[in-house]
């Protein structure tokens, strides 16, 4: 086989299957996605534009480690992101599209869709960042295992009222480079309860939007907490989202769902983009037959009222749910991912939000 060159353009899963030191290599740069589902998307050149990094300097290290036959010492500075350089911020970032996922109770499966989301669209080489603003539940940080408490330092243009500097949060970033702000990254016990009353979620969405480094973003997607309470809500309002995407789940209590997704509709005054039904059946894995074991699926109703498509009906799997616990959710080789992006995109498209891009910070 010829030895396969080492370029931009090359493909990183190809070259780890190729050259297996080449994921140690990436891992040193803070690449950790060679052994996750997107290797198998991504070249090396946009690996390093995911990560905030030079290409160039990773290359010479790729080509070194195939010379030696081990991991060359990298430099400190080849490592660290030049998108996110605190010096040179000097103050606003661009969301090309704001989309919040709204579940009308807990434990639908909303974190999830939400990351499934994300996991999809950065392999189509969108740039992501996930707000956690499910604050009494945080649960993004541990679908991707991200455990180490985000770095805060002062704002160097705003301050507060009291003539402070404002803290000023980098957002996490997981191993496919999708960038993660959540509550549960403040402290390192994950499993600390946090009882936060209403207008202080609304301050903290805010907060999540306004405060934090983010990269320019395609897309930021918000996990909102579960329920159609006012504060959230009225946040959104002011953040000018492209729509919602509403996560619901078959049950006997549909009607109240229905009721609140019209809620929703009224208040908000925004597209629902699409409704996602999880845990929609069971697919039996010895005799493929399908068990709709929460009841029948409501996903078309609910679509109805909404005015929205269904974007996709997802199984109940116990493979979501280990990749899932196991903070390992953007390794999911599963078609679903895809799928809920590509409907995400065609219901952008079908809705143009005006033309402006807000700019914060
Ligand atoms: P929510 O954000 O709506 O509260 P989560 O996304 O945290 O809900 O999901 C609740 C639990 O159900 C989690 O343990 C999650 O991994 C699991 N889960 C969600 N969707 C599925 C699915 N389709 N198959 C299996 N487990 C799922």
């Amino acid at each position: 086989m010829p030895e396969i060159e080492i370029a931009p353009q090359t493909n990183i899963k190809e070259l780890v299957a190729q050259l297996p030191i080449a994921a140690e290599v990436l891992t040193a740069f803070g690449l950790g996605c060679s052994g996750c589902g997107v290797s198998k998307y991504e070249n090396v050149e946009q690996g390093a534009r995911a990560h905030g990094l030079r290409v160039e300097p990773i290359l010479d290290a790729l080509k070194e480690a195939r010379r030696s036959g081990s991991v060359p010492k990298i430099a400190e500075e080849a490592r660290r992101p030049i998108a996110r350089a605190p010096g040179a911020f000097s103050g606003r970032t661009k969301f090309a599209h704001t989309i919040p996922i709204m579940s009308g109770k807990g434990g639908v499966g909303k974190s999830l869709v939400t990351a499934l989301l994300a996991v999809g669209l950065r392999r189509k080489n969108y740039s992501v960042g996930i707000i956690d603003a499910d604050i009494t539940g945080p649960s993004i940080p541990r679908l991707f295992g991200l455990h180490r408490p985000m770095l805060i330092e002062a704002d160097p243009v705003k301050t507060t009222p009291q003539g402070q500097p404002q803290p000023l949060m980098h957002p996490a970033v997981t191993r496919s480079a999708i960038e993660v702000v959540s509550a549960n990254l403040f402290t390192d016990q994950e499993d600390k309860a946090m009882i936060w009353r209403g207008p202080i979620v609304a301050s903290v969405i805010r907060q999540f939007y306004e405060q934090v480094l983010w990269s320019e973003l395609d897309f930021l997607l918000v996990d909102l907490p579960p329920g159609t309470s006012d504060a959230p809500l009225t946040v959104l309002q002011s953040l000018n989202i492209d729509g919602v995407v509403l996560v619901t789940m078959p049950q006997a209590l549909a009607t109240m769902i229905v009721r609140k997704a019209a809620n929703l509709i009224h208040q908000l005054k925004k597209p629902v983009l699409g409704v996602v039904e999880n845990m929609s059946y069971f697919v039996a894995p010895d005799t493929g037959k399908h068990y709709e074991i929460f009841g029948p699926s409501y996903a078309q109703r609910v679509a109805e009222l909404a005015q929205a498509p269904v974007f996709a009906r997802i199984p109940i799997d116990p493979v979501k749910l280990l990749l899932a616990d196991e903070g390992r959710i953007e390794e999911l080789d599963d078609p679903i991912c895809d799928v809920l992006a590509d409907s995400l995109l065609s219901a952008i498209a079908a809705h143009p939000k005006p033309k402006e891009t807000i700019s914060i910070v």
